[in-house]
């Protein structure tokens, strides 16, 4: 069965919204699917997720949240990340993700799964590879056993496992630096 919009919403946005609260870092946003194609998502946190991009297969391929929280990556991004050189200019960071604030152009053409790209929508932009492991980290509740145990399954590489545990490191930093301000 296949979920309408106003489904996929309704049993997305709750979930997602309580595994950030979860992991410190509750987020503030709109969202409406609207529109022709590609997605966006703006600097006031307002998300217009196209229709075609919902029900296009590559994201059917993966659980209904893996979308929303992808989305939600963005928002996360724009707040913490984009303008954060510390993290952005970080020699780690350019060796896991490259430029994080590359001028944005997906890399065009077909893509193939490969165990050096959690995804094959990983491949299009060093910004929208942060934003599937987000999706991926904040899914499994950053439970890192879970996340080890998965990326066996899905036979990655060793690449992949150190983004997640970067990942891992990055919002409970960003979540201790919340807490310790309030
Ligand atoms: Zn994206």
């Amino acid at each position: 069965m296949q979920w309408s919009h106003k489904q996929w919403l309704t049993h997305t946005k709750p979930e997602a919204d309580m595994k950030l609260r979860q992991l410190g870092i509750p987020l503030q946003y709109s969202i409406e699917i609207d529109g022709g194609s590609g997605s966006e998502v703006d600097s006031n946190s307002s998300i217009r997720l196209s229709p075609e991009d919902r029900l296009s297969k590559g994201w059917r391929d993966k659980s209904p949240i893996h979308l929303m929280l992808h989305e939600l990556a963005h928002v996360f991004f724009n707040k913490h990340i984009r303008k954060n050189h510390r993290v952005v200019d970080n020699p780690e960071t350019r060796g896991l993700f490259g430029d994080l604030n590359k001028v944005y152009k997906r890399k065009p053409g077909p893509k193939k799964e490969q165990p050096f790209y959690y995804t094959k929508y990983a491949q299009s932009h060093p910004e929208e590879e942060f934003a599937e492991i987000f999706a991926l980290y904040v899914e499994a509740d950053g439970d890192m056993r879970k996340l080890r145990h998965h990326l066996r399954l899905e036979g990655k590489a060793a690449r992949v496992y150190k983004q997640v545990e970067w990942m891992d490191r990055l919002i409970r930093s960003v979540a201790g630096s919340r807490r310790t301000r309030t």
